[in-house]
């Protein structure tokens, strides 16, 4: 699904009845005084979380990450593993061909922390890394544009308990996590889901908090910890040949 229409969605179900205000927050201790609950859901980097869990800033996976999307068909629909890098290929969300217009294609790469003064530069040292590898791949690396290129780290917040006090943290304010698993945003929706569900269901707010760590704190921090070893999987260098042949053979076994 495209961000853009999951956002969509979500905000058309906002009731009438939510007044919502839109503005940078510097400082979350007045609204955290002012209120009977504070949710942080301000993503990777949360000045909630930043406020009221010390030490518990976002730390980098030491990778780069160029993502974007690209005026042709997929070449292929597949995530390759290299040695130290991957690139991954699937169809724009929603996109049909239409005549001879091609569907577009949603493309991703992840490499070692590398960063560039310009996303041109950063797109050639992709093509130094993962060109004449493949031939979807060149096909893609012919037709990305620094135009249509995101480039950034990846974060992760270390493990912490997502309440303290009248404050809840959800989403990635609470555990932010390598894209591998292609869940960040899935485990979001879960938190807010079941922080809804405790405030409806439990009498008093600190009843609802305890009651949302304990549903949501250990799934949320295993698909943290899940997501970064299939981020190391996936970039491993020095041992990549090992981790292929294991694979191979977990293959060869067929379905389980
Ligand atoms: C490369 C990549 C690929 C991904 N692929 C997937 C995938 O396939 N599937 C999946 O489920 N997830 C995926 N994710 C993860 C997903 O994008 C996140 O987990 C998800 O966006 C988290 O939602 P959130 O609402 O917690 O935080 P965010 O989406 O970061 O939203 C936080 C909001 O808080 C606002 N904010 C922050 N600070 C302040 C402030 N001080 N004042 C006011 N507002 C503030 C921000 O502007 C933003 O609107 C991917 C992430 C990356 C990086």
């Amino acid at each position: 699904m495209a961000r853009s229409d999951l956002v969509r969605i979500l905000q058309a179900a906002v009731p009438d009845t939510v007044r919502i205000t839109r503005r940078r927050i510097e400082d979350v201790r007045p609204l955290r005084d002012e209120a009977d609950l504070l949710l942080g859901a301000d993503g990777t980097h949360s000045l909630v979380r930043r406020s009221g869990w010390p030490g518990a800033a976002a730390r980098s996976h030491g990778v780069t990450v160029l993502r974007g999307t690209a005026d042709i068909d997929p070449p292929e629909v597949a995530e390759t593993w290299g040695g130290g890098w991957l690139v991954g290929i699937t169809p724009l969300a929603g996109a049909t061909r239409t005549g001879t217009a091609p569907a577009g294609t949603n493309w991703f790469a992840c490499l070692p922390e590398h960063r560039t003064p310009s996303v041109a530069e950063d797109l050639a040292h992709l093509r130094d890394v993962v060109g004449g590898r493949r031939a979807p791949i060149e096909t893609l690396l012919d037709a990305i544009r620094p135009e249509t290129t995101l480039v950034h780290g990846i974060h992760t917040v270390p493990a912490i308990a997502p309440v303290r006090q009248n404050v809840a943290l959800l989403g990635d304010a609470a555990h932010a996590m390598a894209p591998n698993l292609g869940h960040g945003a899935n485990t979001a929706l879960e938190d807010a889901d079941a922080l809804a569900a405790a405030l409806r269901e439990r009498s008093s707010i600190p009843a609802a908090l305890r009651d949302y760590a304990l549903r949501r704190a250990a799934v949320d921090q295993a698909w943290r910890l899940g997501s970064a070893v299939m981020l190391q999987m996936a970039m491993m260098q020095s041992r990549a040949g090992l981790r292929d042949r294991a694979l191979r053979r977990i293959a060869s076994l067929g379905p389980l």
